[in-house]
């Protein structure tokens, strides 16, 4: 549907369905026509790619993709938006809509069986209730993906892009760091949603590498080092990770001198690297 970013055509529809947005599952639709297809442009998606969108709204993004993709899967939670993405998809014989909640489809099956010899790619405009969830969701379970390009909160972009071992860093930055190397594409202001939220958004895409960017030798070990050592970021590593891991002072000490780490720093002080030769310090103790 060509018209489908004029927020006039877009009120229309949602009206002559009958539909009101939920706040719950983070309905904030976009309506500036300008988003949409730098985002289908930006994500790598091509005639031979497959795309999965996650929370198609009415399908305004999922257009865009429709015209540069050889097929597009839309997954949408909420079962009042299939009569209107049913009207504006009408035209494109691409696309396919599933009915359900992301974080409980398996996406490695949906892959083989929608995708079947395509590279695979994500774009979405995220329900901000669920954006971290949804991206490590995606993350570790270590699909077939190449990229991820997703619209979320400035702050959770900021976050997600940060360098590992600066202020702005998390225990969600370390994740994406492992898996993908991140980078912010543009900034997209509140007022180019409909209903308004009460934060601007951001555009970023998480390029998946083929393995993961550092060596460990226990991932489990790892990130519950990288959450104990973020979830109290103003203490020293020694009390942060040494209480969330159950492991004597003495003995993190040694594991410390091994990784070429001082046991008095700051989680956010420290490098992927580090994180990572620390865990495998750890991991030796043992
Ligand atoms: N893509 C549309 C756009 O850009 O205008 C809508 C984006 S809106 C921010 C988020 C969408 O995700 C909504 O359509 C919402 O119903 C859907 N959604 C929310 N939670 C979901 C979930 N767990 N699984 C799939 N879709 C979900």
């Amino acid at each position: 549907m060509e018209r489908l970013s004029d927020i006039g055509e877009i009120k229309r529809i949602l009206g002559s369905h009958g539909f009101t947005f939920s706040k719950a599952m983070g309905q904030n639709f976009l309506v500036n026509p300008s988003v949409c297809p730098k985002m289908a442009q930006l994500c790598g998606a091509d005639k031979d790619k497959g795309v999965i969108e996650i929370g198609p709204g009415i399908g305004v993004l999922t257009n865009e993709l429709c015209k540069v993709a050889k097929k597009v899967v839309a997954i949408e939670l909420d079962s009042r938006l299939l009569p209107v993405l049913d009207e504006t998809l009408a035209e494109h014989d691409n696309v396919k809509v599933i009915n359900a909640d992301v974080m409980k489809v398996d996406l490695q099956k949906l892959i083989e069986e929608e995708f079947s010899g395509m590279e695979v790619v994500v774009c979405a405009n995220l329900p901000y209730y669920i954006t971290s969830p949804i991206i490590m969701k995606l993350l570790e379970d270590k699909l077939p993906i190449k990229a991820l390009t997703v619209m979320v909160q400035k702050e959770a972009a900021d976050r997600l892009c940060a360098v590992v071992g600066s202020r702005e860093s998390g225990a969600v930055t370390v994740a994406v760091n492992y898996y993908s190397s991140a980078q912010k594409l543009f900034g997209v202001s509140r007022g180019s949603f409909m209903p308004a939220p009460n934060v601007d958004s951001a555009v970023i895409r998480l390029d998946i590498s083929e393995k993961p960017r550092i060596d460990v030798s226990d991932e489990k070990l790892f990130f519950k080092m990288v959450k104990s050592a973020f979830a109290q970021r103003r203490k020293t590593i020694s009390n942060s990770i040494t209480s969330g891991l159950s492991i004597s002072k003495d003995d993190f000490k040694i594991a410390c001198e091994n990784a070429g780490v001082s046991p008095q720093a700051r989680a956010e002080a420290l490098t992927l690297e580090e994180l990572g030769k620390l865990s495998n310090a750890i991991h030796d103790l043992k």
